[in-house]
This record gives C-alpha cells, sequence and structure tokens, in this order.
C-alpha cells in the first residue's frame, strides 16, 4: 500500500490569499458597478526591461541555429551569467566569491523552500512572527516543523516583530540551529543596518548555527548603511546562505530565475561530529533534483547586468518606489502609524482604533473599494496591521490613496 506524506496534512490551507480572493469576489458580484483596486498584490506590474526582452530574443534565435543551439546546461547555472552576478552584485560592496559558490534558480521560493534537503530535520527552526509562510511550510512538510500546538509549530522558536522592537527580531536567548531571517523584509519592509545584521551574524557564529538570509528584495535599498548582502559582515560565510531573485528586481516573476550563494566555508556537523560542506551537499542536491535554469532565462537575466539594462531597472524600481512613497506619506497626512517602504516595497499599516486585520480590510474594501492584506495572515503579531504592496500601477496607487483619504476622513 502506497501511503502519503502525512505531514502534508498538518499543513494549514493557504486561507489568507484563498480567504482575500472569496472576499473579494463575493463583492465584486454584489456591486459589479465598483472599480475595486488591489494594494495587496505581491506581484510587478511593469513589464520587462528591454535589455532583457531583446537578449532572449536573440537567445530563442540562437536555439534556431545547430552551432549555437543548447540543450541541458550546467546544472547549477551558465558562467557568462553566474560571472555577471559576482562583477556585479558582489564585488561593489567588497564581497569576493568563487563561480563555484553561486547556484542559479528558477528562484528564489524554491531554493528557500528546498533548502531543508540539505539539513536534519532534527533541527530546531527560528523564524521572525510575521513571516513569508514558504519558510514555516516547506519545514512542516519536511517534518522539521514538529506538531501543530496553539502556540504554532512545536520545533519552531517565533521572532516576534512589534512596534515595540521596531518590526525587528531581538537576538535569541536560547540556541536555535537554523535561522530565517528575510530583509528587506516581506511583509514589514523593515531592513536591518550593518550593526544589527552584525549581531545576528555574531550569534550564528557562537551557536554553530545556519542562517538562511533572503535578499529577494535588496534592490530596493535606497539607503547608505543597510546591507545588500549578509557577506558584507564579516564572519558570514561560516554561517550563512543567502537567496536572491530576478523576480521584484527585474519583473521576472513569470520568467522564473533566482540565484543562492554557498560560501565554500560553510560547513555543518554530521552526526559523527565531522564537518561537511554545505557547499558540496547542495551542488549534490541541485545535480540530482534539478536540470538548470533554461538558457533563453538565463540570457535575460544577464542583461539587467548591462548599462542599458541597470538603467531600466532602476527606472522600474524607482517607479515603484515613488507609489511607496505617495501612499507612505498619503498614510502620515491621515495621521496612521505606518512603517516600512522606505527601502522596501511593502508598507506595514496599523489598524486605526484597535482593529483586527480582518475588520479593516473588510471595512476598507466596502467603503473604500481598497484591497490590503491582513497582518494577521503572516502570523499571531501581524493582527492589527494590513500590508500594503507599492507594485501597483501609479494611477492605480493615487486612486487608491484618494478614497482611503476621503474614507478615513
Ligand atoms: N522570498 C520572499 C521574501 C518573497 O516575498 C518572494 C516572493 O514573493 C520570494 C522569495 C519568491 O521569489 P521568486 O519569485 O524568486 O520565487
Amino acid at each position: 500500500m502506497a501511503t502519503i506524506n502525512e505531514n502534508f496534512l498538518k499543513l494549514f490551507n493557504n486561507y489568507l490569499f484563498s480567504e482575500i480572493a472569496r472576499k473579494v469576489k463575493a463583492f465584486k458580484e454584489n456591486h459589479p458597478d465598483r472599480n475595486v483596486i488591489s494594494l495587496g498584490i505581491g506581484d510587478v506590474t511593469q513589464p520587462l526591461p528591454k535589455a532583457s526582452v531583446d537578449a532572449m530574443a536573440r537567445a530563442v534565435k540562437d536555439m534556431e541555429n545547430i552551432t549555437t543551439f543548447r540543450g541541458y546546461g550546467p546544472e547549477h547555472g551558465y558562467d557568462f551569467l553566474i560571472n555577471a552576478i559576482i562583477k556585479n552584485d558582489y564585488l561593489p560592496h567588497g564581497i569576493e566569491l568563487s563561480p563555484s559558490e553561486v547556484f542559479i534558480s528558477d528562484g528564489a521560493k524554491s531554493d528557500c523552500g528546498n533548502i531543508g534537503d540539505i539539513l536534519s530535520i532534527n533541527n530546531s527552526v527560528g523564524v521572525t512572527d510575521p513571516v513569508y509562510p514558504v519558510y514555516v511550510d516547506s519545514n512542516v512538510i519536511s517534518g522539521r516543523a514538529g506538531n501543530r500546538t496553539n502556540a504554532g509549530w512545536s520545533n519552531v522558536i517565533y521572532m516576534p516583530c512589534n512596534a515595540e522592537n521596531h518590526f525587528k527580531p531581538r537576538i535569541p536567548q536560547r540556541h536555535i540551529d537554523i535561522i530565517y531571517l528575510c530583509f528587506p523584509n516581506n511583509p514589514m519592509g523593515v531592513v536591518l543596518n550593518k550593526e544589527e545584521l552584525r549581531e545576528w551574524v555574531d550569534y550564528a557564529l557562537e551557536n554553530d548555527s545556519i542562517i538562511l538570509y533572503d535578499a529577494a528584495y535588496e534592490a530596493y535599498i535606497q539607503e547608505e548603511d543597510i546591507p545588500h548582502s549578509i557577506y558584507e559582515i564579516a564572519g558570514a560565510k561560516e554561517c550563512a546562505i543567502e537567496f536572491r531573485s530576478f523576480s521584484k528586481t527585474a519583473g521576472f516573476t513569470g520568467v522564473r530565475c533566482g540565484y543562492t550563494i554557498v560560501p565554500e566555508s560553510l560547513t555543518a556537523s554530521a552526526p559523527d561530529g565531522r564537518r561537511v560542506s554545505l557547499n558540496q551537499l547542495w551542488n549534490r542536491r541541485q545535480c540530482t533534483k534539478f536540470n538548470g535554469t533554461s538558457y533563453i532565462t538565463q540570457r535575460g537575466a544577464e542583461a539587467i547586468y548591462t548599462e542599458q539594462g541597470k538603467e531600466q531597472v532602476r527606472n522600474t524600481i524607482n517607479y515603484y518606489m515613488t507609489n511607496a512613497m505617495l501612499m507612505r506619506n498619503g498614510f502620515e497626512e491621515l495621521g496612521v502609524h505606518v512603517y516600512g517602504g522606505e527601502n522596501a516595497p511593502y508598507l506595514w499599516i496599523k489598524t486605526p482604533d484597535g482593529i483586527s486585520s480582518w475588520n479593516f480590510f473588510d471595512q476598507m474594501l466596502h467603503e473604500a473599494n481598497v484591497v490590503v492584506t491582513p497582518g494577521i495572515g503572516f502570523g499571531p503579531s501581524g493582527e492589527g496591521y494590513v500590508r500594503l504592496t507599492a507594485f501597483g500601477h501609479r494611477e492605480d496607487c493615487e486612486e487608491a490613496m484618494k478614497r482611503i483619504k476621503q474614507w478615513m476622513n
């Protein structure tokens, strides 16, 4: 008798986004005349950089010709993209990487979800609360999260982020083996400065922990002192894996490309106490289960590092960050507490008068016809907050803010 991985039965249904979709659908059916604007959207709206589109078109032509056709590529990516990443994303920050430390993939979600394959299911796991749900759910699937209790998963340590700690997790007072950090943060839009990130690296080194650092929104950082990579901190190559994505940087949500850095010097313990290279394990894992990102996609990603590509990416990020500023200013004028949106495309809004996340969502949908994401959906500490994203069209952001102002006034 074949049996299932029963851990799947432990997973919560994706209540948050299905519930939002259900409520919005019902509202639209009952009010077909209303134009509903979504500021909850987590997908980009601006098209790909032209440099990438042109490069992908050329790559398609390569596939037509017997001399330039490509079949299976290297599992961990083509050198042309790996070298462009090292040269443009790391060297300017003083970080030297060897090509064998860069693994190209089909996106950060796959890598964040799959990285647990190379780590024992007996490790304890630390996550922020609120959190990007993939970190927790992938640990539930593998059996590492333990059992569901009223306080969350038994083997997951939740690090609450609230106004008191400026939405930044405190350094744990106890030992945690694997820690997921995401900065700039989704959903809260906050960042860590170098000193703050250094404390995490020091903690990980002292505790022999691994930090899984999700830097999917690194391109949105505007301020000088904010690290773009965890490897800007001395010692991080001995304790951290970093995930990056072209999705929000260059509109690749539908094209699919990202990469993961696993330093050669990063090791963890085997049951017999030997230290084992995580780079070698991840390489083995990828070679076994992944056959590489398409040549066409990697040519498209490479093109964002050309002068033309860089300028186009900058323009798109400026566009979204102008949306973020516009929304921030709007909420500030209303006297609402607003966090994030300065180095990230996410704004974290305190609901007024202690209204619950879902009540605020419902009121805003019904009275202003604007959709946001209830913060409670990202974890218990998200109660009393909603998340807004800056990925919408400018005219939608402007219209939504106009409506919200009228409604809240
Ligand atoms: N990490 C975070 C924090 C995200 O918010 C997202 C997407 O929303 C991802 C990773 C996934 O990125 P990708 O599209 O590269 O899979």
